[in-house]
């Protein structure tokens, strides 16, 4: 998602209490950014931020922090924090950022789970890399993710879907469950909800597909 620039974003950005300004300082202190022991779960490419934000509404005690690498879409996301559905919530925090520096913003161990919804597909070969279920990307989030911390993936892209599914095959990590049809899932579509962009496209009646891995 690449919307038109807004000038304004990065004013906004720059303003709001909850965006974190410098995240590299917060590496090993996320504790303290929350001021509490809440396990941390990240959305990588968080968009709009309707799943984050409607995740950390229906899980008070688990800490949210949304990365997204452009301050245009991370402005929406900011504005739908602010409106009053949401913006009583204390365990939310945003990072404008690119995920290929993850590991300079968060120490070994300190996410629970990742979260990768309808992420970009990169569909040219020689862009593989960009992926962010790429073996250069686990490799990264290995390094942030706690021992049996969980990555959770969501697409429409079923091309996208097999390749991630062979990149966990190939870095180790081991695969807890996955579907081709989400929606139709009983057990695995509990407690769904749903991004932007899963509502876009399963109304044109795409199905979804989702993985959970386990950090290797
Ligand atoms: N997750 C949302 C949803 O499901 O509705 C948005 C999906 S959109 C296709 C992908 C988002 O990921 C875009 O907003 C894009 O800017 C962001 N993104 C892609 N690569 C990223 C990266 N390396 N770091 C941070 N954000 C990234």
């Amino acid at each position: 998602m690449r919307l038109r620039n807004i000038p304004r974003a990065e004013g906004v950005i720059r303003e709001h209490r909850f965006v974190i300004k410098r995240p590299e300082d917060q590496k090993g202190c996320w504790k303290q950014v929350f001021g509490n022991r809440n396990p941390v779960y990240i959305e990588i490419g968080m968009g709009k931020g309707r799943f984050l934000l409607n995740m950390a509404k229906a899980h008070p005690n688990i800490n949210f922090v949304g990365i997204e690498r452009y301050s245009s879409v991370l402005l929406r996301a900011i504005e739908k924090f602010d409106t009053e559905e949401f913006c009583e919530l204390k365990n939310v925090r945003f990072v404008c950022m690119d995920a290929r520096n993850v590991e300079d913003v968060f120490a070994q161990d300190e996410v629970s789970r990742i979260y990768l919804n309808f992420s970009d597909p990169w569909p040219k070969a020689r862009h593989a890399r960009r992926r962010l279920t790429s073996v250069e990307f686990l490799a990264r989030y290995e390094k942030i993710l706690c021992e049996g911390g969980l990555l959770e993936f969501k697409t429409d892209n079923t091309e996208l879907f097999r390749f991630s599914l062979e990149q966990l095959e190939e870095a180790g990590w081991p695969l807890e469950c996955f579907t081709f049809d989400l929606h139709h899932n009983e057990v695995m579509n509990q407690g769904n909800i749903m991004t932007e962009y899963e509502e876009k496209f399963s109304s044109k009646g795409n199905p979804v597909n989702k993985f959970i891995a386990v950090r290797k």
